[in-house]
């Protein structure tokens, strides 16, 4: 049964479970090697199959391709009973990777989604980076006409500063922020989190499981292939590595309390946090969004989310 509550997206009216799934390893070919299209519309369908409401993409992960076999995961679900974040700021009409905010570009990357996810609204729409030149309150301006048309529900910014984030909320549209956090880079967030709360608007930690290595199935041998975005990842280098598997180690009796993985004990940390609305841990496999969806189902007391936090104390300062 699912223990921790459903959620409501900034001042919109999307609702979520507080465990979502990761999809930049779903169709996700250019950042992930050795990805089965197959698996990727099962990892979808178990996700949804299981309890979980939202399916967080993006237009880059795979240019396309993940938004592609969301839409095809999606056919036979009630589209009324989960939610799809998606994401666009990446521009290659150029012949190379270019990051554009223009209310134009915008409006036309939320209508191409809409065609490769097969549905007819987007319920979380993110500009998923910020670019130099667009003024951000007139690229949010563009999502909100796209909102009043009902193409999309809730608007977000992602990888903003908190200054672009006022600069973005200016007319108070922005309902969600998604951001790098996690156990291991906890003072990302510490800055604009008093920003987000006055505003009401939703925090998205990304990285949540740190790539695999919060799962506690790594110790010090790992090592990644080169086209591999872990290989040239902090926190799969010294000393933050070793700090973390210390850290691991020590949610390891917490984990065998609730005859449950650390995956899933961290995850119930993530849901009891209450500067967190949503947690989005990826997948590349169907048991791995089976064994994740089952932390909804962890009550985690106090003490032993305190026992969490203290176990990581080490990455509350920024330590790169
Ligand atoms: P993550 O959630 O920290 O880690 C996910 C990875 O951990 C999986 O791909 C899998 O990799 C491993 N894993 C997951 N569950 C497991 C389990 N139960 N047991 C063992 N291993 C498990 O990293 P992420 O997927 O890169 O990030 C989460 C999501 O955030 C993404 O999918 C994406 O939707 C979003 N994101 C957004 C941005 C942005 O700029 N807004 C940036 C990055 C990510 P292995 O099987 O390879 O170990």
């Amino acid at each position: 049964m699912q223990y921790y509550k459903d959620v409501k997206i900034g001042k919109s009216d999307v609702t979520s479970t507080p465990l979502g799934l990761g999809t930049n390893a779903v169709g996700g070919y250019n950042l992930f090697p050795n990805l089965n299209d197959d698996t990727g519309v099962e990892v979808v369908k178990t996700a949804l199959d299981n309890g979980i409401k939202l399916l967080d993409t993006a237009y880059v992960y795979g240019l396309g391709h993940s938004e592609e076999l969301i839409g095809k995961a999606i056919k036979d679900y009630d589209r009324s009973k989960f939610v799809i974040a998606t994401k666009g700021a990446h521009d290659f009409s150029s012949g190379h990777e270019v990051i554009n905010n223009d209310p134009a570009f915008l409006t036309k990357q939320v209508d191409e989604s809409l065609k490769r996810l097969g549905t007819d609204y987007i319920d979380i729409y993110y500009i998923h980076f910020p670019d130099d030149k667009t003024p951000k309150a007139e690229a949010v301006g563009a999502l909100q006409k796209l909102r009043e048309q009902g193409k999309i529900r809730a608007i977000g910014v992602s990888n903003f500063s908190l200054d672009q984030i006022k600069e973005a909320n200016a007319d108070g549209y922005v309902d969600i922020v998604e951001d790098q956090y996690s156990l291991l880079h906890q003072d990302d967030m510490a800055e604009m989190m008093p920003y987000l709360k006055e505003n009401n608007i939703s925090f998205v930690p990304y990285f949540p499981l740190a790539s695999g290595l919060l799962t506690g199935k790594y110790d010090k041998t790992a090592t990644f292939p080169k086209d591999d975005i872990r290989s040239s990842m902090d926190d799969f280098k010294e000393p933050r590595f070793s700090k973390a598997l210390e850290a691991i180690d020590k949610v390891r009796g917490i984990a065998s309390n609730h005859n449950a993985t650390v995956s899933q004990v961290i995850l119930a940390w993530y849901m009891k946090n209450p500067d967190i609305s949503v947690v989005i841990p990826g997948a590349k496999k169907v048991d791995q969004v089976l064994v994740n969806s089952r932390a909804m189902e962890i009550p985690l007391p106090d003490k032993e989310y305190q026992a969490i936090d203290d176990a990581f104390s080490y990455f509350k300062v920024a330590k790169k």
